[in-house]
């Protein structure tokens, strides 16, 4: 009997070790995998944050045009340091003589940066520049008097010389509201692009002259033929950091080239080919007698597609090459 008892006393035992080990491993178990829910949930939380965190920082990024504007203005701004120096013997100071006081206080070259976007956000893919290059001439004020039957601005680039020849068209054209700007004084490849100086040199007289002539001292400007190839990066910061603000067209007439009314077929089919760009048409025209004869037919489509015909200012960003 005593065996017997014994027996069931060591069983016991063996049962309750038993349980005790299988209690205690299911509490390990249990906790190790509550200790691994709680981690995966701290590395979800993590990753949600990480999540949020780029969401955030997507959203702070300026848009492209806002960055593309704060680079130039980097640029302007030191490539104004560097050139200064080397700019200031060739930057003649605009005649204070024969125009009042507030037409001869040189404007901010930095116009970009202190005007109100507004004139920029009204300018979309239904604005069209005219800009009409190598002028004035003599029949200077038909094409004002024309541009004015269609209630239409457009943008003058024009050559010192001319702008001395006929300066009572330079006049007409401030006068009608339109835009005034340089294209040189020699007009020519290899004296205006010798050098940095070379480019500022005939800007300055030609602003010079201009703001002489009209009271507008404007820093619009094109380079003859355009800016590529010619306009180097250290020409093109020079012009920068002196103000000048220069405009180069994505819509080339030809006028000079075809001579006849096939230019402005030709502006047309460019205008179609692009009919999903986002900006303005900048168009470009020279102030030629045949290009008069038959702008009316150009003002007639453009007018007929509803497009608005708009001066350059100084507020807008340029559009380049
Ligand atoms: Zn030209």
């Amino acid at each position: 009997m005593g065996k017997l008892k014994q027996r069931r006393q060591v069983k016991g035992v063996i049962a309750l070790a038993v349980t005790i080990v299988v209690l205690f491993t299911a509490v390990l178990v249990t906790n190790y995998f509550k200790a691994n829910a709680a981690e995966e949930t701290t590395n979800h939380k993590n990753n949600e944050n990480i999540k949020k965190a780029v969401a955030a920082n997507y959203l702070n990024e300026k848009p492209e045009k806002e960055l593309h504007r704060k680079h130039q203005e980097k640029a302007m701004a030191s490539s104004r340091e560097s050139t200064d120096t080397t700019s200031s013997d060739i930057a003649a100071t605009p005649p204070a003589s024969n125009a009042t006081a507030s037409q001869t206080t040189p404007t901010e070259p930095n116009a970009n940066q202190t005007q109100p976007d507004g004139a920029q956000s009204a300018i979309n893919n239904k604005t069209v520049f005219l800009t009409f290059d190598d002028g004035p001439a003599s029949f200077s004020g038909e094409i004002v008097t024309l541009l004015e039957q269609y209630n239409a601005k457009a943008t003058f680039f024009m050559i010192d010389g001319n702008i001395r020849r006929y300066p009572e068209a330079v006049k007409l054209m401030v006068d009608s509201g339109h835009a005034v700007g340089l294209h040189s004084v020699s007009h020519n490849k290899n004296a205006f692009y010798a050098s940095a100086n070379s480019v500022l040199g005939e800007l300055n007289q030609n602003r010079n002259t201009l703001l002489e002539i009209s009271g507008i001292d404007s820093h619009l400007m094109r380079t003859p033929y355009g800016s590529a190839p010619y306009m180097t990066d250290e020409y093109k910061a020079a012009v920068a950091a002196n103000g000048y603000l220069m405009w180069d067209w994505n819509i080339d007439s030809k006028d000079w080239y075809y001579k006849d009314e096939r230019y402005v077929n030709s502006v047309i089919e460019q205008m179609n080919a692009k009919a999903n760009h986002s900006g303005p048409f900048v168009i470009l025209l020279h102030e030629r007698k045949e290009t008069l004869a038959h702008l009316p037919k150009l003002l007639d489509y453009l007018k007929q597609q509803g497009f608005e015909l708009k001066a350059i200012d100084s507020s807008m960003v340029p559009v380049q090459f």
